[in-house]
């Protein structure tokens, strides 16, 4: 047997704050205040359990202003529970905030309303919203930044270009080996650094073109082989490709993503190797395709499999394998733009495969 419990008492230990109205005039839609527990007091800074037997419209015209006593009656009339939305109320009794709330009726003339304050809730989303407005602002600017001044070094460096292949041509007599050999430096230099900034000119544009359309992953590949047939016959690249899926994305984008990392697994590898190539593709069954670019190449260091993403980070010298580093940087701003991710898991001397993923 329990002992009787003392409703009030624990509805008084509640959270939620609770307070029930009664119709006193249909007509007019009057009310009154029946009950109120504690928990009015911390959430709208009232006791309201001092106004019980008090007249609603009286004493707390705003909720007639805002609409919620309509809410109140109509739940009584309906006998329905009835969600209040978000709503700003304040009053001569109540501290102004955003409320939301549920009336839910108890008799024909009696409703019982359930509410919270989101003020706070409402001030954080306002300040994530403009904090993200600020980041979108700054990376945009950054990204115009990195345009512009692409574009602009340009020129200087066609500048040096043109002078030390006048200075070769027409000085060429009057020159001895070390200057020959330092102006094929500064030459081979300047192409390097021209070659940067054209990469760091197409990472910026990457996610500018916005329109995305339906792309047959096969075709793709497909064209990517021809593009590279000179090259994968000069290696005898043996390439198997599975059957692919069509995606949502940009068209540009997604040649360059798979162009990359195909380039790369058959750059990668101990010389006099055969490269085997492979790109598969996976439904992970949460919304994603994990597509796979797996070679039999020189593999990366654990410390490495990281870092490779960053641009202008390159494992190895020029002599051993060209290339500008950004390659792979490209593909990580491309998969994100797409909202998916990309890793790479790799056994050195045996091979890398290099994953991502693309919602379907
Ligand atoms: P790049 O090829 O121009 O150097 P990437 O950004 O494409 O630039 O690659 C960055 C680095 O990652 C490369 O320099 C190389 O060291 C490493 N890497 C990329 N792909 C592979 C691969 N398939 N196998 C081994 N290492 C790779």
């Amino acid at each position: 047997m329990y002992d009787a419990l003392d409703t009030y008492k624990l509805l008084d230990k509640l959270d939620t704050p609770i307070f029930v109205l009664k119709v006193t005039d249909f007509e007019k839609q009057d009310f009154k205040l029946i009950y109120a527990n504690e928990a009015n007091i911390i959430a709208c800074g009232v006791d309201l359990k001092k106004f019980i037997g008090v007249d609603l419209r009286a004493n707390f015209p705003g909720l007639y202003e805002v609409g919620l006593a309509d809410k109140y009656f109509e739940s009584v009339m309906t006998q329905k529970t009835l969600e209040v939305g978000e709503v700003v109320y304040g009053d001569k009794n109540v501290n102004r905030s955003a409320y939301t709330g549920k009336a839910t009726p108890i008799s024909e003339d009696t409703v019982m309303v359930t509410y919270k304050d989101i003020s706070a809730l409402k001030e954080a989303e306002q300040k994530l919203l403009h904090q993200n407005q600020v980041l979108k602002e700054k990376n945009k600017s950054l990204e115009e930044f990195a345009y512009i001044t692409s574009h602009d070094l340009q020129e200087p460096l066609n500048t040096i270009s043109s002078f030390v292949e006048i200075l070769l041509k027409t000085y060429d007599e009057r020159m001895d080996d070390n200057c020959r050999q330092i102006l094929g430096h500064i030459g081979s230099s300047t192409t390097r650094l021209k070659n940067m900034i054209i990469s760091i000119l197409e990472y910026s544009r990457l996610g500018t073109q916005k329109e995305k359309m339906n792309i047959d992953c096969n075709l793709l590949v497909q064209e990517i082989q021809e593009d590279f047939k000179t090259l994968l016959d000069s290696k005898e690249v043996k390439l198997h490709i599975s059957n692919l899926p069509s995606v949502n994305g940009s068209a540009s984008e997604m040649r360059m993503l798979f162009q990359n990392l195909i380039s790369n697994a058959i750059k990668y590898q101990e010389k006099g190797s055969i490269p085997e190539v492979s790109i598969n593709v996976e439904d992970n069954q949460q919304g994603y395709w994990i597509f796979s670019v797996t070679d039999n190449g020189i593999g990366i260091a654990e410390n490495d499999r990281q870092k490779i993403f960053k641009m202008f980070h390159r494992l190895h010298l020029q002599q051993e394998y060209q290339g500008v580093g950004i390659g792979l940087a490209n593909c990580l701003k491309i998969v994100q733009n797409h909202n998916g991710k990309i890793w790479v898991e790799s056994v050195l001397h045996q091979g890398s495969t290099f994953y991502f993923t693309i919602p379907y």
